[in-house]
């Protein structure tokens, strides 16, 4: 249908290059324009309400009418609404934002760079991690690993790091300079030999990282291992039980650094502060962003360790300059906005709901829909979860994707009020606002239901005809 002339759908069709859009379907299709936000919940234009399956992007952790954070952005925009942090300037919000990432770092920290998001917080790692081994004296430790599924962002070196094919394919990425490996992904239900443990499995994986480096020029040319807790876009995936302490095991030994990217898992989302402790991590370097500001400003943030720390402080005195920073780096009001949800967190006790509401979650995915006739795997762990859709249950065997199935899960879920997101293999994924209640997970898992039901019946009928 042609939306009417002058229309907010006329006038996006014609002017806004949407990401992650099929650009020439959408010039048929049009947006779904979404007005305001109340609590878990959305409305578009029609006023008809939707619960936000995926907080936005995994990323609206208070919801979508915190007044506080409203409040922390006004007042600070009145007192000081942009101000920089090259050459030696500062301000009280970035000050006492670092001050309190480093207070509640997974393992100790010593310095907080900041960006705007989550590809320039690995982009900004990335080159962290070579200027300093240049610095120190390693030139050749360049090589960085990053596992086929992860996500860390679109930028042409988070791009790199990512490993997913729509993010490579057409872009000419990964950049072509050797540097950029990608290992196994740590999916027991697809990656496993038949009958292979959870801990099997995962000694498996860090023998063919440990074989790769060794492959690679081991301590000498590799530099650094990145991984998210859980992986997010990837399909939401969480590793087997050993899998972190095994790989950990073998950074070390090859003196590698490990990053991680806690864009997704930090901040409560998997039932613990950080997604490392959860899998017992010790990041050197730890990249965040998201759920920082609640996402109600653009604000990303990476921290270092000291021998980091030491290694780029000896780059900058050799050159004169840390050479490297944005424009927004520690914007005020991002920053004034991510200071006051951080205090919410703590005042609200946010991490201990979302573990408790994360129980009942992954308790009721479970319920509702591992054994479903079209669900193949139901995962996750605290407030992330996911179910992947399933043409043969017993075979593991994916719908042909010409079906379109977890799309076509999605305009169902959107005609009965719950935004979802579908990922590779037609999985489902879960992250919503973490002030979520227990009976509103309830709901939205009930309208995923009889979207899912909906769903299996129309496919049925199409095998049929
Ligand atoms: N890392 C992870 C784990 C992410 O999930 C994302 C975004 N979904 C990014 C990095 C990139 O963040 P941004 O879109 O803010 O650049």
């Amino acid at each position: 249908m042609t939306p009417p002339r002058n229309s907010n759908a006329a006038r996006d069709i014609a002017n806004v290059l949407h990401p992650y859009t099929d650009a020439k379907a959408f010039q048929q299709t049009g947006p779904l324009v979404i007005t305001r936000g109340k609590g878990v919940k959305i409305y578009d234009e029609q006023g008809k309400e939707y619960i936000e399956a995926l907080a936005g992007l995994w990323c609206a952790s208070l919801g979508f009418d915190n007044e506080r954070l409203v409040q922390a952005a006004t007042n600070q925009m009145r007192k000081l609404p942009f101000y920089h942090s090259f050459t030696s300037k500062s301000h009280e919000p970035m000050i006492d934002l670092a001050e309190m990432l480093i207070e509640r770092a997974p393992s100790p920290m010593s310095k907080v760079f900041f960006g705007n998001s989550g590809s320039e917080a690995n982009d900004s790692a990335l080159k962290m991690v070579w200027y300093m081994n240049n610095a120190i004296g390693k030139p050749k430790k360049k090589k960085v690993f990053a596992r086929i599924k992860a996500y860390h962002g679109i930028t042409l070196a988070a791009a790199s790091l990512t490993g997913l094919p729509a993010n490579h394919k057409l872009f000419d990425a990964p950049i072509a300079n050797g540097r950029f490996i990608h290992v196994g992904t740590p999916h027991h239900y697809h990656e496993a030999k038949p009958g292979e443990s959870e801990e099997d499995f995962a000694t498996r994986l860090a023998e063919e990282l440990e074989a790769k480096i060794i492959a690679e020029g081991g301590a000498e040319e590799c530099a650094a291992f990145w991984a998210e807790p859980v992986m997010g876009a990837g399909g939401v995936i969480v590793p087997p039980k050993t899998y972190f302490e095994k790989v950990q095991a073998v950074l070390k030994k090859y003196d590698m650094l490990f990053v991680v990217d806690e864009v997704i898992c930090g901040f409560g989302r998997t039932g613990s502060y950080w997604g490392s402790q959860t899998f017992n991590i010790q990041p050197d370097i730890l990249v965040c962003a998201k759920a920082l500001s609640s996402s109600y400003l653009p604000i990303s943030a990476v921290m270092v360790n000291e021998a980091v720390f030491q290694g780029i402080a000896e780059g900058s005195s050799a050159v004169g300059t840390w050479g490297h920073g944005f424009t927004y780096s520690g914007h005020p009001v991002s920053a004034a906005v991510a200071i006051e949800t951080l205090k919410i967190y703590d005042e609200t006790k946010l991490v201990d709901h979302a573990a408790e509401v994360g129980a009942h979650m992954q308790a009721e995915l479970r319920k509702r829909f591992a054994d479903h006739p079209i669900v193949g795997e139901v995962r996750g762990v605290g407030l992330i979860g996911a179910i992947e859709l399933s043409a043969d249950k017993a075979a593991k065997k994916p719908f042909d994707p010409a079906k379109k199935a977890g799309p076509r899960l999605c305009k169902l879920g959107e005609e009965n009020g719950v935004i979802l997101r579908a990922m590779a293999n037609d999985s489902m994924g879960f992250s919503p606002p973490l002030v979520i209640t227990k009976d509103e997970v309830t709901e939205m898992l009930s309208r995923v239901e009889k979207s899912l039901d909906a769903l299996a019946v129309e496919l049925r009928r199409e095998s049929i005809a």
